[in-house]
């Protein structure tokens, strides 16, 4: 099945997502994670990007569709979207670019977590520079200070979860993203979760629901 994670900055998708690629062997489709690939590439999409994402804006709805497009084109299945759709008119896009393909989305998941909450884990997230992997300076701190467990890398905050961008984020997220809750009740494929417990309550429901 095809899915769609959604939710504020901080909500646990890309955690999530992590879980269900090692379990479930599903590929995940992170348009955040494709930025900053294409940033430490320094290729003109990445150029474009980090000016909006360094200042916690979206990046354009143009921009961000014709780079899922790239990879929806490479004949994917079974993925995840962590971080796409984040407006209503990226979901308008994807579903017509679903139909070009004759692909679906099964369920469009919403994990609810409370503002306060979100703040304290993106204030204290760390990733490593290397591999990706993502610490919390509380509850999961890396065992050496600043280097990753996994691969040694320097572990680092992202620049937009410095507090003074934190804020637009959430801002940005509240006004564009959470309409998207609407979208998906009409469609029918919308199933929310419950965010704000332990990473393994969360997935054991997400499997559920993926039957
Ligand atoms: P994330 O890792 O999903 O929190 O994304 C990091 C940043 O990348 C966001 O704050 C945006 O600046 C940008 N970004 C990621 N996905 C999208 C999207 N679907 N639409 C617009 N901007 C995005």
């Amino acid at each position: 099945m095809n899915l769609i994670l959604f939710g504020a900055p901080g909500a646990g998708k890309g955690t999530q997502s992590e879980l269900l690629i090692k379990n479930l062997g599903m590929t995940q489709i992170s348009t955040g994670d494709l930025f900053r690939a294409a940033i430490k590439g320094q290729t003109d999409l990445g150029k474009k990007a980090q000016e909006y994402m360094d200042k916690g804006q979206l990046v354009p709805d143009s921009i961000v569709i014709g780079m899922v497009e790239e990879v929806l084109k490479k004949g994917v299945n079974n993925f995840i979207l962590d971080g796409f759709p984040r407006t209503v008119a990226q979901a308008e896009a994807l579903d017509n670019l679903l139909n070009k393909m004759t692909l679906s989305i099964g369920k469009a998941i919403f994990l609810e977590v409370p503002m306060e909450i979100l703040m304290d884990r993106l204030t204290g997230r760390r990733v490593c520079k290397n591999c990706g992997a993502v610490y919390h300076i509380v509850s999961k701190p890396t065992k050496t200070e600043g280097k990753c467990d996994n691969c040694g890398g320097e572990v680092v905050q992202r620049n937009d979860d410095k507090a003074e961008v934190i804020g637009t984020r959430l801002k940005n997220y509240q006004e564009f993203t959470s309409p998207l809750k609407e979208f998906y009740k009409k469609s029918g494929k919308y199933i929310q979760v419950d965010g704000n417990r332990d990473t393994a309550q969360v997935y054991t429901e997400i499997e559920k629901i993926i039957g």
